[in-house]
């Protein structure tokens, strides 16, 4: 008998022990976080003791990998340098970081190329990268899916697959894949949800597939827009959704709600898409 490992966004900003508690009150066994304020800036301290706390709690209520989210304004491929000596350290503190859990996820949007061209986008990005990436670490680096707004690199597998061909050190190198993005960027995961997990598998592999963002989407196929809608309140649906998680390619990775929503309306969610699953 096979379990859904799904979880919300929560707030970080209470330390690991109160994610975790929050987590059991929802009836996730999963979860992401911002390692840092979204916005950028300086990461708040580690307390060691509260990650103690935080690996019992995970401990006694099985949870899956976890997720950890960069901030949205690291730029990896911005045009200026000093934005991009911001994204290479960022994501080397952050890794520094997740040392204190390790074996979890770590997610980053790989970058908007703010018109210097998708190619030189992905050179930087790769660049970056290769610059933070070592086998030492014991966590796996994410590229999210993008929806394609504005410059952002990240639309097609493609892109996110020539990214991957750059860097060396692959064994620290994944994929999320986000149901709201890949929806707005033109996949169609309603009507052909087998079709769409095939491109993946043949485009990037479904072995660096290692986890979901489960979010309905405000805006139609194609939109290029990016606005998260409640699970059954957007476009994509209920039942579609449902349908992802429940996928045999898909089914055992952590899934992660980022609805706009509390924690009720999250508790709420993981509850109709566990009764679905099972
Ligand atoms: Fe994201
Ligand atoms: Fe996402
Ligand atoms: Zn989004």
């Amino acid at each position: 008998m096979d379990r859904l490992t799904i979880g919300s966004h929560i707030s970080s900003s209470k330390g690991y022990e109160a994610m975790g508690k929050t987590a059991v009150y929802m009836n996730a066994d999963t979860f992401a976080f911002f390692t840092r304020n979204p916005r950028g800036g300086k990461a708040k301290e580690i307390r060691p003791q509260d990650v103690e706390k935080y690996k019992k709690i995970a401990k006694d209520h099985h949870f899956g990998k976890i997720v950890a989210h960069a901030p949205y304004t690291m730029n990896a491929c911005a045009a200026k340098e000093e934005l991009r000596e911001f994204a290479r350290n960022t994501m080397e503190d952050d890794l520094k970081r997740m040392e204190y859990i390790p074996g979890n996820l770590y997610n980053f949007h790989p970058g908007s190329h703010v018109g210097q061209g998708a190619e030189v986008g992905i050179d930087k990005i790769a660049e970056i990268l290769n610059q933070v990436l070592t086998p030492a670490w014991n966590t796996t680096v994410l590229l999210e899916t993008m929806a394609g707004k504005g410059t952002e690199v990240g639309r097609t597998f493609e892109e996110l697959r020539e990214i991957m061909d750059r860097v060396t050190c692959r064994e620290r190198l994944g994929v999320c894949l986000d149901t709201c993005h890949v929806w707005d960027g033109g996949y169609d995961i309603i009507r052909d949800l087998d079709g769409v997990v095939a491109e993946f598998d043949r485009v990037i592999g479904l072995e660096n597939l290692k986890a979901v963002h489960l979010n309905d989407s405000k805006n139609p196929l194609g939109s290029h827009k990016d606005r998260h809608a409640r699970i059954g309140e957007g476009e994509i649906g209920l039942e579609a959704l449902s349908a992802v998680t429940r996928h045999p390619a898909l089914r055992h990775l952590p899934f992660i709600l980022e609805t706009p929503n509390d924690e009720d309306g999250w508790a709420e969610e993981i509850r109709i898409l566990r009764e679905k699953f099972s």
